[in-house]
């Protein structure tokens, strides 16, 4: 198991780099794994910047065929229509979005986003094409009070109501706690939650859907951790906040070894 994945590295930019420095860090990024070719050649590599800096991000990868992805930080549960404010899938598909991360801590503490909203919006992803990274994690209470598995598996079953595994999906186990604290999860707890979160996703979604399914780690990882995490069975990658710009540091979780 694992053996099959292509391991995922994604960069979540936050609220960072507006349209003219996305295009400097994207070149800059992609020369710097042009140098590491030989390294990462089996990992795939994504960023997801904020909405304002897609178009000139999908301009330069693409006239540039530069191997790096891109996805949204998140997307509407609704395709067009009175919602002021909102992106919708159908326009993050024109941009050729591949991705969009759905339902973050940071969206469901700071902007009230419930389960069910994450449920709409992993249905709206894939009424696009587009493939969603679903995000869920304890905080540092629920770990004390329900073990590390039981809240991220309850948001997990939540998030896949209805959702058909054939769409295509990324999950992101992000312990609360872990995110941007310094401190990230030990390995064998991610790897723990990790498992549970596959065997989910076999009994909701089927074998086929579970063992293709990217799950990645996020929380504090650095270019130091990464190869820990990656060397666990049931860990496919990593969802990267802070650590994600710095081109140095960047490059150096993609170039992970195990
Ligand atoms: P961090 O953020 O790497 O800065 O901890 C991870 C995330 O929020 O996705």
């Amino acid at each position: 198991q694992g053996g099959a994945r292509i391991p995922f590295i994604a960069g979540n930019w936050k609220m960072n780099l507006d349209h003219l420095q996305a295009i400097a860090f994207v070149q800059k990024l992609a020369w710097a794994l042009a140098d590491a070719k030989h390294d990462f050649a089996d990992a795939e590599v994504a960023v997801f910047p904020p909405f304002t800096d897609l178009r000139s991000v999908q301009t330069l990868v693409t006239a540039d065929s530069l191997p790096i992805g891109y996805g949204a930080q998140d997307v509407s549960a609704h395709d067009s229509g009175a919602y002021t404010g909102e992106i919708s899938g159908a326009f993050l598909a024109q941009l050729d979005c591949a991705y969009a991360i759905i339902g973050h801590s940071e969206r469901r503490t700071l902007h009230g986003e419930t389960d069910a909203d994450v449920n709409s919006k992993v249905l709206a992803a894939h009424r696009h094409g587009i493939v969603p990274v679903v995000c869920v994690g304890e905080t540092a209470d629920d770990l004390e009070a329900h073990g590390p598995s039981a809240v991220p598996v309850a948001q997990l079953r939540a998030a896949l109501d209805g959702v058909d595994g054939s769409k295509g999906l990324v999950v992101a186990y992000e312990p609360v706690w872990a995110i941007g604290s310094g401190q990230a999860a030990i390995p064998e707890q991610a790897e723990q939650v990790c498992a549970a979160l596959r065997a989910l996703i076999g009994e909701l979604l089927g074998d086929e859907a579970a063992t293709a399914t990217r799950i990645l780690y996020g929380g504090s990882v650095t270019a130091a951790n990464i190869a820990s995490f990656l060397r666990e069975p049931n860990v496919d990658g990593a969802l990267v906040g802070g650590a994600s710009l710095d081109i140095d540091e960047f490059s150096s979780i993609v170039r992970f070894k195990k």
